[in-house]
């Protein structure tokens, strides 16, 4: 089983080596492989996603991410930017289903910003769809961007579009994902404002004629963004676009205390997958010691689990995760009262020790 191992910027090598660790002590006949990716990637070879670490990525199996992005390459133009790395390798690798489920474990409730009574058991399920949407429409001002800006532009706009085949199989993952769960899907549009969301709607409503056995609801995006704070226990999985998933997955996250915990998967169709936390390279901490690597840790038990075929390995993780936080270890982003302030390197050795 190979892996390819690209940390990135930021936080992203701290985080991964931390998930690194605890792989290599499950004793899986694992082969993993480090690449550069992201600014580190552009520092060394002009570029943030080299041939060399698309090809191995592509001849993997299953890809480990950390984080890309940094302040200091803003004035990039957008080509050479870190954030295109992760957008050049959904494309080339056709990772066209992002799942980011949204579990508020028991222990963490008090870490979240909402009253516990609305959280406590919260475990819904976020499909973005990933390469479709305004982020690969056509982007007007490329041509003459000067340090990826716009001095004395008029305008610059974005093409939002999506055809039927990509909204049909976001669609159908949707379903069979609901199948394994509740049985409820909400799908998350603006058919009010928007024709491609009009669209996405009528072809989500015309799958849905295979799946008699799951609840289809459909939601305004504004709606939705209201009644994940309002009432996030009445979802189950929620399906989305590109753009609206981004800011609802980001939304959901903070539901259970912390961007830091909250893993995602991002497969294709033949179940390759690429596995990163939700979030970024947070430049703000990097380099501190400080950083939550739980995301990571739980994002490597999604891989073993969706591109790997290892169900009891992928349990074995998350329940030592469990077991850490329920002997209060906590990073200082989900730390309170009560509880012990680790850094990410013991937090990432506390995993280890709990798995047994
Ligand atoms: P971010 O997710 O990096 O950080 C947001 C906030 O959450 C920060 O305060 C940060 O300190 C905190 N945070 C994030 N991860 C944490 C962790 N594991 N433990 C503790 N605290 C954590 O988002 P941002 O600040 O908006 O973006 C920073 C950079 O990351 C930008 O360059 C952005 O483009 C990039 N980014 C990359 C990805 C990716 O690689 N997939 C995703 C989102 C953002």
């Amino acid at each position: 089983m190979k892996i390819a191992v690209l940390p990135g910027d930021g936080i992203g090598t701290e985080i991964v080596a931390e998930a690194v660790k605890v792989l290599k002590v499950l004793e899986l006949p694992l082969e993993m492989e480090n690449a550069l990716v992201g600014g580190a990637a552009y520092e060394a070879h002009g570029h943030p996603l080299p041939e060399t670490t698309l090809k191995l990525a592509k001849e993997s199996d299953a890809i480990l991410f950390g984080a890309v992005g940094d302040w200091k390459y803003d004035k990039l133009d957008r080509p050479l930017r870190p954030e295109q790395a992760i957008l050049g390798l959904r494309k080339n690798l056709g990772l066209f289903a992002n799942f980011r489920p949204a579990i508020c474990y028991e222990q963490l409730v008090g870490a979240s910003s909402l009253k516990p009574e609305l959280i406590a058991g919260l475990d819904i399920l976020i499909i973005r769809e990933l390469t479709g949407d305004i982020y690969f429409g056509q982007p007007r001002g490329r041509r003459t961007a000067v340090d990826g800006h716009f001095p004395g532009a008029e305008e610059a706009f974005d093409t939002m579009r999506y055809s039927k085949p990509e909204i049909e199989r976001i669609a159908h993952v949707a379903f069979q994902a609901a199948r394994k769960r509740n049985k409820k899907v909400t799908s998350v549009d603006k058919a009010n404002v928007l024709e491609t969301f009009q669209f996405w709607k009528d072809v989500v409503t015309e799958v849905h004629a295979q799946y008699p056995d799951v609840e289809l609801q459909h939601m305004y995006v504004d709606n939705a963004a209201m009644q994940l704070v309002k009432a996030p226990k009445a979802f189950d999985v929620v399906v989305t676009g590109n753009m609206f998933g981004d800011i609802l997955s980001d939304e959901a996250s903070m539901l259970t205390g912390s961007i830091g915990m909250l893993p995602s998967a991002s497969l294709n169709s033949s179940n390759q997958g690429l596995y990163e936390p939700s979030h970024g390279s947070a430049p703000d901490i990097a380099g501190k010691g400080i950083a939550n690597p739980l995301a990571t840790i739980l994002s490597a038990a999604m891989m073993l689990r969706f591109s790997l075929n290892q169900e009891a390995a992928a349990l074995r993780i998350e329940t030592a995760v469990q077991k850490v936080l329920q002997q209060g270890l906590r990073t200082a982003d989900i730390f309170s009262e009560g509880t012990t302030k680790v850094s990410t390197v013991q937090m990432g050795d506390a995993v280890v020790k709990a798995l047994g």
